[in-house]
């Protein structure tokens, strides 16, 4: 929808309902949240904030968290890396995917001047050693810890991580090669637990006394959460308490970097989803965005959203609410989103939904399966969010 680039704000969601009044899902992005969002998480972190771009890499999100003082990144692919070196002279894009392809190491370094990269196997340093050749001054290779499961929704150290020994012989090994020794973890995707980033900084305690080197970077990862309906979530005051807890046991020498990756817990209010209801049956709303767009978390997570009926003309809708399903628009048995909305027991096709804090993990993993395709991004400047 390039006609609405460069257009002034809407006021809000219902403005964009009355404007576009649109068949195809709308992205609505909160400037002023994400802003404050960034602000808030810069000020309470004791380190830089690299904003994990994978979680929403929309060019309007890129914009707003830098509005709002975001200069670092974390990145995992040559695309990501460009997508924000290439907007902006004064960031920084970290790589923090632990396999990477050789030739992609070269042009991060070469073309995009890369200082940090992780790691989690001798074989991956073996590589990023081949390809920076003597190009190693200041260059940091951070090794990436295996973190227990701490009872997240997503549990990312299955696939990546270094055991504890395994990291202090990698640490041993970089610093023989002439690297930077760092570290980091990822203590997996809404976190609720602030204790697992504490545990996670004492696993690196153990790891830095076994290996005799004292680290020039340490990464505390992502999974700070979002407020989901039905979360017991605790404040972000509480993982900054338990993380500076940790990291104050670790009795680090002030020049040390002290780094985080959220993405999730920048971006998830930010957003929020304007679907049409294409057809009623029943209980169950036919709509235009599904678990192959915007709403994968739905399904996969059981991530519950607040929701609100938008309806411009006619009757108002009913005070009286009900639970319904979601059927997506593609034509997988398999797009559908059981009890996903609470909403008037009197909606009709031609409705809205505005499905709230939908800017993690949404537009990220939006595929085109059967032709569908939910990437049409708007600007609102309303910053309270409907109450459910
Ligand atoms: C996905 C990811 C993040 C962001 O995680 P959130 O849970 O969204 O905060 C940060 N770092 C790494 C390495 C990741 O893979």
């Amino acid at each position: 929808m390039s006609h609405l680039r460069g257009r002034e704000p809407f006021a809000n969601v219902q403005e964009v309902a009355q404007a576009l009044r649109p068949s195809y899902p709308v992205l609505c992005v909160y400037r002023n949240r994400l802003e404050q969002a960034a602000r808030r998480f810069a000020r309470l972190f004791p380190g830089k904030v690299l904003y994990a771009v994978k979680c929403n890499p929309h060019p309007m999100i890129l914009d707003a968290l830098h509005a709002g003082g975001i200069r670092n990144f974390d990145t995992a692919s040559l695309a990501e890396i460009a997508a924000v070196a290439e907007k902006w002279d004064d960031v920084e894009a970290f790589f923090m995917h632990p396999v990477k392809a050789r030739p992609v190491i070269a042009t991060a370094r070469k073309v995009h001047g890369v200082r940090v990269f992780a790691l989690d196997h001798r074989d991956e340093l073996r590589k990023i050693c081949d390809q920076l050749g003597k190009d190693r001054d200041g260059v940091v290779a951070a090794v990436r810890v295996k973190t227990a499961d701490a009872g997240t929704l997503f549990h990312l150290s299955e696939k990546f991580g270094a055991g504890v020994e395994e990291a202090a012989e990698l640490l041993r090994e970089v610093e023989r090669e002439g690297l930077r020794p760092g570290l980091s973890f990822h203590v997996g995707s809404q976190c609720l637990l602030p204790q697992a980033y504490r545990d996670a900084l004492d696993l690196l305690g153990e790891i830095i006394a076994a290996s005799g080197v004292g680290p020039v970077f340490i990464d505390v990862g992502g999974g700070f959460p979002a407020p989901y309906l039905g979360t017991e979530m605790r404040p972000l005051e509480d993982f900054m308490a338990a993380i500076r807890e940790g990291l104050h046991a670790l009795k680090l020498p002030s020049t040390c970097e002290i780094a985080a990756e959220p993405g999730r817990a920048l971006v998830a209010e930010g957003c929020s989803l304007l679907t049409q209801v294409q057809l009623r049956k029943d209980d169950r709303l036919y709509i235009n965005d599904g678990i192959y767009g915007s709403l994968s978390e739905m399904v996969a997570a059981g991530v519950r959203l607040p929701s609100r009926l938008i309806r411009l003309e006619g009757r108002e809708p009913s005070s009286e609410t009900m639970i319904y399903t979601a059927a997506g628009p593609t034509c997988d048995s398999l797009d559908m989103i059981p009890a996903a909305f609470r909403l008037p027991v009197d909606v009709r096709e031609g409705d809205w939904i505005e499905v709230a804090r939908l800017g993690a993990y949404s537009y990220a993993l939006a595929t085109r399966f059967n032709g569908f395709h939910a990437d049409t991004f708007v600007e609102v400047s309303d910053s309270e969010e409907f109450s459910c």
